[in-house]
């Protein structure tokens, strides 16, 4: 960690007030044996300081650069005195950080710290997971809005679907229990379905085979006897029997839940794997403190890129089709004139 790196959010938006501090602090926090021209193919440490500018220039390709090119802060017009502060927030922030609430707090529209907040998401993202090992719980959950069919099945008139079905997203999670002094760590991605061919594939890309992996009684999970030691828990019978419970990942849930419903309140499925990436981060850094969160979200600022098209036009991963109530909600709120959930997330 820098030295002098802040320890709280007050001594951290006091720190990056001064823009010439906070653009030192970041130029330290990307290159810490000093600065080197991100261009590619050059990488020459023959750089000259424009400070007046906040530039660089490259002595060999004779180019100036910024410390923002090649990174998650690419063409932003913000400065690095509200990046870093933004960043600390959503690396802090238990339940997470309304736009609406950055955008006030910064001076800047709700948009673009919605747009803000989706680049600090993306550092966040784990690239490169590594398999998990040990014991491991599997679970699938459903997320979004009350459906229509809900209501409908606590009054007996149709059975509770779960799923697109429904206009609900599924979402699939593992948890590998603490091993080696490590506290549990967390995975979850959103998939089509809860079929097998959905969940199956995703734990054998996830979890070393011959590990433990314990799930509730869903029939999706039985396949995974082949090559796993599997135990199941059926919930209608107990929740815990011995080591044999999925009790971990429905805490992960819970708080997976409390953030969207609470912060978030809606979210649109092609949007929802980032806002899973920021739960999963905070997850498994619970047991650091608010300084190396905030470090640990910088470091992945770097290599990144996502621009407002490709944040707002359909993700490429959202291959689901909502489901018919979904889209009946869609077209009610079309005619009502109601505010569409997925920028809006006002608290
Ligand atoms: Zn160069």
């Amino acid at each position: 960690m820098e030295p002098g790196t802040p320890r709280t959010l007050l001594e951290a938006v006091t720190f990056f007030a001064d823009p010439d501090r906070a653009h030192a602090y970041a130029v330290k926090a990307r290159w810490p044996n000093g600065v080197a021209c991100p261009r590619l193919g050059c990488g020459s440490a023959a750089v000259q300081a424009l400070p007046k500018r906040r530039k660089f220039r490259c002595k060999e390709c004779k180019r100036d650069f910024t410390a923002k090119v090649g990174t998650i802060f690419e063409q932003s017009p913000i400065s690095f005195s509200k990046w870093l502060p933004a960043m600390w927030l959503l690396a802090n922030t238990k339940n997470g950080t309304s736009s609406h609430e950055l955008g006030r707090a910064l001076g800047v529209t709700q948009k673009t710290a919605w747009f803000m907040l989706h680049r600090v998401r993306q550092t966040m993202k784990d690239e490169n997971p590594v398999p998990f090992a040990g014991e491991v719980e599997a679970d699938e959950t459903f997320v979004g809005g009350v459906s229509r069919t809900s209501w409908q099945a606590r009054s007996g008139h149709v059975k509770l679907q779960h799923g697109p079905a429904t206009g609900k997203a599924t979402v699939f999670g593992m948890v590998q229990r603490g091993r080696d002094g490590k506290p549990s760590q967390a995975r979850a991605m959103l998939v089509p379905n809860h079929k097998a061919s959905s969940l199956i594939p995703r734990i054998y890309e996830n979890v070393v085979p011959g590990s433990t992996i314990y799930t509730d009684a869903l029939r999706s999970y039985r396949q995974t006897d082949r090559d796993f030691v599997h135990d199941f828990i059926d919930h209608s019978i107990a929740y815990v029997n011995g080591r044999v419970h999925t009790n971990t990942i429905e805490n992960f849930w819970s708080c997976v839940k409390r953030t969207l419903h609470g912060t978030y309140i809606a979210v649109r499925p092609f949007h929802l794997d980032a806002y899973l990436d920021e739960q999963v981060f905070r997850f498994n850094a619970r047991e650091d403190n608010d300084a190396g969160r905030f470090v640990e979200t910088l470091k992945g600022a770097d290599g990144k890129r996502l621009t407002y098209a490709a944040l707002t036009t359909t993700h490429p991963r959202w291959r689901l089709r909502p489901g018919r109530a979904a889209r009946a909600e869609a077209r009610r709120r079309m005619t009502q004139s109601e505010p569409i959930p997925g920028t809006s997330d006002r608290i």
